[in-house]
């Protein structure tokens, strides 16, 4: 790897006290102003994507195009690398140690999927944009999960600037990256110390009792359901789980896919009835794809609307500060 490439590279760093990774990525301090959130004249340069951002996947209504090179005028989504990444594609990773600590190159890979209507949000697509969405984050999923040092895949959707969206176009972002992120590594140990000692999934036993008791629940179809957790990380937090017991996302089918899309569907567009146009963050929670066996988690995702901000108890307790009981956010987010 020659000095130019390398200086490039982000880093992942190693929190020896908490366990957690982190990483550092100063290339990304370059994004211009447009991107860092400040008003400028310029046009949208999610509206203006032609083949020279490289997609690595187009979908026109639905239909994946197969010629790339040939993109047709009524794209309606696409994926393409991040001009900015936080991690970047690279053949070695070097782990090594620095005096107490560890740390390796940030090696792996971040893409944007951009669906093409600037003014509509998630909340506002219709089931099959939806569906579509859905399908590129499988499709990239399977792609990205057998590359070379990639152990799991991190699918997440910031909206509005208070969620860390630094571009106004809807979009979400794809990293595919060597180690697991620490909140999944939680959720993971968590759901395994169940599995190991009630020889149960932690989730399904969640999801039996919130649906003997239904005070939580937003929405459920045959496949899905959505709900306010029992112990909500912040006011009208909602989760959306496949019913059955499923560990891996990539391996949803068609029907899943299409439940799932209107669980989203009906759950985006009441948080938006009910808190307006508030920014808000999605991101999927599903097992890693390192080769192991992780047939004791449950996918899912999670909807986070920032109803608040982290502020100096959370970010120094680590314990979150919900203004609103699960049990009533979802009572109105059912109206
Ligand atoms: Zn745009
Ligand atoms: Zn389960």
């Amino acid at each position: 790897m020659d000095n130019k490439i390398k200086k490039n590279l982000s880093e992942l760093r190693f929190n020896l006290e908490s366990k957690d990774w982190v990483v550092i990525a100063t290339e990304r301090a370059k994004k211009p102003d447009e991107l860092q959130g400040k008003k400028t004249k310029q046009k949208c340069v999610f509206c203006s994507l032609g083949i020279e951002s490289k997609p690595s996947l187009v979908f026109s209504q639905g239909k994946k195009i197969e010629n790339i090179d040939a993109l047709p005028d009524d794209w309606t989504l696409m994926v393409i690398p991040n001009k900015f990444p936080a991690v970047t594609h690279g053949d070695n990773l070097q782990e090594r140690a620095e005096g107490p600590y560890s740390l390796m190159d940030g090696i792996g890979f971040h893409e944007i999927v951009v669906t093409r209507d600037h003014l509509r949000d998630m909340s506002q697509l219709s089931l099959k944009e939806i569906k579509e969405v859905l399908d590129a984050y499988q499709e990239r999923y399977l792609e990205l999960m057998n590359e070379r040092f990639v152990n799991y895949v991190s699918i997440f959707h910031n909206h509005g600037s208070g969620a860390g969206a630094t571009i106004n176009h809807p979009h979400s972002q794809i990293m595919a990256i060597p180690i697991t992120d620490p909140d999944i590594q939680k959720s993971l140990i968590g759901s395994r110390r169940y599995w190991d000692f009630q020889q149960k999934c932690l989730h399904c036993e969640m999801l039996k009792w919130d649906k003997e008791i239904g005070d939580r629940i937003v929405f459920e179809n045959n496949d899905f359901i959505a709900l306010c957790p029992f112990a909500s990380r912040m006011a009208f937090h909602v989760r959306i789980y496949p019913k059955e017991h499923l560990s891996y996302f990539e391996r949803a089918n068609e029907e899943q896919k299409i439940a799932l899309a209107e669980v989203f569907q009906i759950v985006l567009s009441k948080l938006r009835k009910t808190l307006g146009n508030l920014a808000y963050n999605f991101f999927l929670r599903t097992s890693p794809c390192d080769g192991k066996d992780h047939s004791y988690y449950h996918w899912h995702f999670e909807i986070l609307p920032r109803t608040s901000i982290q502020a100096g108890f959370e970010l120094g307790a680590g314990i979150e500060i919900s203004t609103i009981a699960p049990e009533k956010a979802a009572e109105r987010l059912r109206m």
